[in-house]
């Protein structure tokens, strides 16, 4: 709305007004439109006695109940037969509300802006508070309602000379009579909860003719009474489904069975009661039962009540040529779900769902009442269509569902461009923050009013208070918050409330880091903040010779020469304006805010969303924080989702994390001094085992309560695994996934190597053994699988995704660093997740690490951010995302130019060449080495007896910086005297004057004792990319003969020696001028 483009149909000329329905929305029309002054007449026709819509309780239902009913052009429900409901004033509709709701809306939001609700109403009061409340709304309108009076049709007078007229026809319901009058426009404020669905499945006509009183909707459902005893099952987990169910199971058999599509939050199912199955596949005629989705039967059922919802449907509108309504899914030819584009005389309040009906009717009204006053245009009719066409493409079946916060953003964005327009008429409302954030937190108010007892009558009350920093949850730097985005038919992610700290629990906004986004404002003078001067700072500049981006060959990683980008990063750049381009020491040095450097977040977050996790399928995607690298990042998920746990704490309240059998030592280091039980879940070649004993299923399945809790988190390194080398495919991770969800496991993934996968692995492999080339990997692997969309960059898309892109739920908290990337000394990465994990993370980050280091994060930001150029830009509104609509990377800049993401993603893959090289180049002399040849001594000259001994076994890695070597120590003459002991033993060795090489035995990256001792020891790893690219080979060649040596050592006296040695010191220390270091393991 608001485009200067020609209206359809103007200048209107419209005095007669038609509203059909004196619900809520009838009502707010009827005040605006009086309020505009512009109209002769308004005339409000009401079925119902009273005002109130579905809030004009009916003890009664109606007896309409047809089975399945699939079908949107159903009759509505007739009045109640006399003495049913009938009421002195007139016949009485059955309504959809039940004797015990309360609103779902928190009472500082539900109401109209300019009539608030009573202070002394429960916080979420209940339907006849509302009821009330309505009537008294409805005062000084009352006179423009005929009550008991059915619309019965309305019929358009198109006349291609006249303007549209509509010829209403209604019947009153206590006189019987039927009269047609003309007016000039019609409010169609008749509801969309009338017309109820519940779907065809198997078996249930003849189910319902043989039971007819099992089977029934939510819209009849009115107390807990009848259902006492009975085994219920509630179909739909909607808000009315799982209030319902939350009624029944109080009375039911136990345990009521809630069927659902999409899992439940869990705390959500807790307060039902419920046991949760899934949908149901058939009825089953001769049992009285059901079969679910997953083959279970469940027989001599007394009650299902299907909460599955409304079809929209527009009976007195029938006649209107395309019909409005078609499948009931929504109704067609409208412009902003509003006006009827071809006859915008006709319009729509109150058809968008998961809003807050009551303020989004009136700020539609001011808008219809300025617009038939011809104070405000609609667009032409093409630009009408065009965008209905796109938001049905968009939208699908869910087209009038809008997503979260749209209605905040709505409301607010209709105020501003009313007002703006400087238009009489009544004001449209407009949301205050406190009530913004009040939109974000009202289903977790709503579920503990309802723990609660139902008797909270603040929000205090209920452990949630307002303070005003708390809207920086959704601040500046969260592009794509609000408005109609495209990907509201995707699941919100699911509330991990559950699984938070204690700490994290109480964690509240830091106040001192709520003044700094007053910091930014031009012109401000700043005496709140401690901060020391930036003319104090005693840096002028920070410089540096930076690589340019295709310093490696993508193809070859072959180093590439090329002069350096000199990067300057001045004291202070006042000439730019944008805070995202601003790079400078006066910022970069500053205290700052604790999700990052504003121009570096925001890179970083564009980059993920955009590129590197492109189509996350939960509502919104996904949001970042900055961390001090990976290991920071992980201390802080830690203190996310863990208790700590003392030895005298109940044993089943000790956390457990799940884990490959082999860990990057540094996780176990932080988690079990917090209590953390680590639970290694058996892993394969192909990574962790999903099914089979040890695996996944059986570990999570069979977990038994008297070693602690059953493990709620997951730590995961899937691609390029440390120390394995392991690439799990998608397949696998999928697989995992789902058990993830079903046991309601968070999924913590570490993956500091994923752009190191190397495609020509397996193949090279396959050549050095001689074994027949490799079948291509199969599609799935692909970036741009599972209609994901395309990165932008083959080379992203050629990679195996993380679990981020698999996450419906939102419970992957995904670790990224540059330590690999840039350079670990830069102690930088970040974390993405689902927005309420990040914000909890920022209260985490403010509490303790407040931000990395200023000096790294604005070198960074230099190296990534092109630079303005002067003369400076004209300041962006459109922020960093003007940066990356038009990469240039070959056009010749002039200037120094910042990688941007083509740059980064050419950085990348030359990195991933250069490393697979020395990747194929030790593991084929490794290879070639792996067996030792031994002739023993023969009296004969002619023949001898060659014997081979396999020394070590190890498969190409298909990602990382690691071999893994499975040492075959047993083949060892000295095996059966020092066994395991061996082990160690060849470390030392290898670190001898002979062969100078240092590598990390397998034993510190067993998950547990158990490991460690049945086979941990047998491992050793290797890795290719500590070396100097010369040192490779000649690393892995000192190896094999250090291996071979050891082998043919016969002496046990050779052996103690190196076993005592390496008591008396440490193998660091032996580190000497020329040693290679296959090791690797300072710090990772
Ligand atoms: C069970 C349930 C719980 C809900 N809880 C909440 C909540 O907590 N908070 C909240 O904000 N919203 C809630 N809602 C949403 C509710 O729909 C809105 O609050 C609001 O009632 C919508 O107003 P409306 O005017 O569009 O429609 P309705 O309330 O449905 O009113 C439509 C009116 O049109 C009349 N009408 C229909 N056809 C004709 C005709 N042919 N001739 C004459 N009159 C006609 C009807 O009698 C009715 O009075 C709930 C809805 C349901 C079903």
């Amino acid at each position: 709305m608001g485009s200067e483009a020609a209206s359809s149909q103007a200048p209107f000329d419209i005095h007669k007004i038609a509203i059909i329905g004196a619900g809520p929305c009838g009502l707010a029309a009827a005040k605006y439109l009086v309020a505009q002054n512009a109209f002769e007449k308004i005339d409000v026709f009401e079925q119902q006695s009273e005002v109130g819509g579905v809030w004009k309780y009916s003890a009664k239902p109606s007896e309409n109940h047809r089975v399945p009913q699939v079908s949107p052009e159903c009759p509505p429900d007739p009045p109640l037969e006399p003495g049913d409901g009938n009421d002195d004033k007139g016949p009485v509709f059955p309504s959809p509300m039940y004797e015990l709701l309360h609103t779902n809306i928190p009472r500082g939001l539900m109401p109209f802006t300019d009539f608030p609700f009573s202070d002394n109403l429960l916080i979420f009061p209940s339907r006849d508070d509302v009821q009330d409340y309505l009537v008294q709304y409805s005062q000084d309108i009352r006179h423009l309602i005929s009550f008991s009076t059915e619309v019965k049709n309305v019929r358009l007078r198109q006349d291609p000379e006249e303007k549209d007229q509509w010829d209403v026809e209604v019947l009153s319901l206590r006189t019987g009579e039927l009269t047609t009058a003309t007016y000039d426009a019609v409010v169609v404020a008749s509801g969309h909860y009338s017309i109820i669905y519940i779907p065809d499945i198997k078996g249930i006509s003849e189910f319902n003719s043989t039971y007819p009183e099992v089977i029934s909707h939510s819209k009849y459902y009115r107390t807990p009474e009848p259902f006492r005893n009975k085994k219920v099952i509630v179909v739909g987990n909607a808000a009315s489904g799982l209030d319902i169910a939350s009624q029944l199971s109080q009375v039911s058999q136990q345990p009521l069975l809630l069927s659902v599509r999409t899992p439940t939050p869990e705390a959500n199912l807790e307060w039902t009661g419920a046991e949760e199955v899934p949908e149901i596949e058939e009825f089953l005629v001769a049992d009285r039962a059901v079969r679910f989705k997953d083959g279970r039967v469940e027989k001599n059922i007394d009650a299902i009540v299907f909460a599955t919802g409304y079809f929209y449907s527009l009976p007195f509108l029938s006649s209107l040529q395309p019909p409005l309504v078609t499948d009931g899914r929504r109704v067609r030819g409208l412009y902003k779900h509003l006006f009827h584009i071809d006859h915008p005389t006709l319009v729509f309040p109150g058809l968008p769902i998961k809003v807050v009906p009551f303020p989004v009717s009136q700020s539609q009204a001011a808008i219809f009442s300025r617009v038939w006053a011809n104070l405000l245009p609609l667009p032409s009719v093409e630009e009408m269509k065009r965008w209905e066409d796109e938001e049905a493409e968009k939208k699908g079946s869910k087209y009038h569902v809008w997503p979260v916060g749209a209605d905040s953003e709505y409301i607010n964005s209709v105020h501003d461009w009313i007002t703006k327009s400087g238009t009489p008429g009544k004001e449209p409302p407009r949301w205050s923050e406190e009530q913004c954030w009040q939109r974000t937190i009202h289903m977790k108010a709503k579920l503990k009013f309802e723990l609660g007892g139902r008797k909270a009558k603040t929000l205090e009350e209920l452990g949630f208070d307002y303070e005003p920093e708390q809207k920086d949850d959704s601040g500046p730097l969260r592009q794509g918050a609000g408005g109609l985005s495209d990907d509201d038919d995707k699941p919100l992610p699911l509330d991990f409330t559950h699984h938070y700290s204690e700490i994290t629990k109480r964690r509240n906004a830091s106040k001192i880091k709520a003044i700094y986004k007053f910091f930014q404002i031009p012109g401000i003078l700043n005496i709140a903040g401690g901060l020391p001067n930036a003319q104090f700072f005693p840096y002028d500049t920070l410089e540096a010779q930076a690589a340019k981006p295709e310093r490696w060959t993508p193809s070859s990683g072959s180093s590439n020469p090329s002069a350096p980008n000199h990067i300057t990063i001045p004291h202070d750049d006042s000439t730019q304006k944008d805070l995202l381009q601003k790079i400078d020491l006066a910022t970069a040095l500053q205290y700052g805010m604790a999700q990052g450097y504003p121009p570096l977040l925001s890179w970083i977050r564009q980059f993920t969303r955009e590129h590197l996790q492109p189509g996350v399928p939960y509502r919104g995607g996904p949001e970042v924080v900055l961390t001090c690298g990976s290991t920071d990042g992980f201390a802080k998920a830690l203190n996310l989702f863990v208790t700590p746990w003392r030895e005298t704490d109940p044993i089943e309240d000790r956390p457990g994390m799940l884990c490959e059998s082999y860990i990057y030592p540094n996780i176990p280091n932080q988690a079990t001094p917090l209590g953390v039980q680590m639970v290694p879940v058996k892993t394969d070649e192909a990574g962790m085992a999903v099914s089979g004993p040890g695996g996944l299923e059986d570990v999570l399945a069979n977990w038994d309560t008297t070693k602690g809790k059953r493990p709620h988190l997951m730590y995961t390194v899937t691609l390029g695994h440390n120390p394995t080398g392991i690439l799990l495919s998608v397949e696998r991770k999928k697989a995992i996934y789902a058990i993830c969800s079903k046991y309601d496991v968070i999924i913590i993934e570490d993956e500091p190597y994923w752009y190191l996968q190397f495609p020509d692995a397996a193949l090279e492999e396959a050549k050095s053994r001689g074994l027949p080339p490799p079948p291509p990997p199969p599609q799935p692997t692909t970036n741009t699988t599972d209609n994901r969309p395309s990165s932008g960059f083959p080379f992203l898309d050629s990679l195996v995704p993380s679990f981020t892109p698999l996450d419906t739920d939102g419970r992957v908290v995904r670790l990224d660093t540059f330590s690999k990337t840039v350079a670990p000394g830069c102690r930088l990465g970040w974390i993405t997740a689902q927005p309420s994990l990040i914000e909890r993370l920022e209260r985490i980050t403010e509490a303790t690490t407040q931000q990395p280091s200023g000096f790294v994060q604005a070198l960074i930001s230099k190296l990534l951010i092109s630079p303005p150029a002067p003369p400076p830009p004209t300041p962006s509104t459109s922020s960093t995302f003007s940066l990356f609509s038009k990469p240039t990377p070959t056009t010749p800049n002039p200037h120094p130019s910042g990688w941007q993401p083509t740059g980064f993603v050419t950085w990348l893959s030359g990195l991933r060449a250069a490393y697979q090289t020395r990747m194929i180049k030790m593991c084929s002399i490794l290879d070639a080495g792996s067996t030792l040849i031994t002739t023993p001594p023969t009296r004969s000259p002619s023949w001898a007896v060659v014997k081979k001994t396999k020394l070590y076994s190890f498969r190409w890695p298909r990602a990382g910086m690691f071999i893994w070597l499975r040492m075959h120590f047993p083949s060892h003459p000295l095996f059966p005297v020092f066994k395991s002991a061996l082990s160690t033993a060849l470390m030392v060795w290898l670190t001898g004057k002979e062969y100078k090489v240092l590598v990390t035995t397998g034993a510190i990256f067993a998950a547990d004792d158990e490991i460690k001792q049945k086979e941990g020891w047998e491992y050793l790893r290797l890795c290719f990319a500590a070396e100097e690219e010369q040192n490779v080979g000649l690393a892995a060649e000192r190896f094999v003969e250090g291996v071979k040596g050891f082998w043919e050592v016969r002496d046990h006296g050779v052996i103690k020696k190196l076993l005592e040695e390496v008591k008396g010191s440490s193998v660091q220390e032996e580190e000497e001028e020329g040693m290679v270091n296959l090791a690797g393991f300072m710090g990772c």
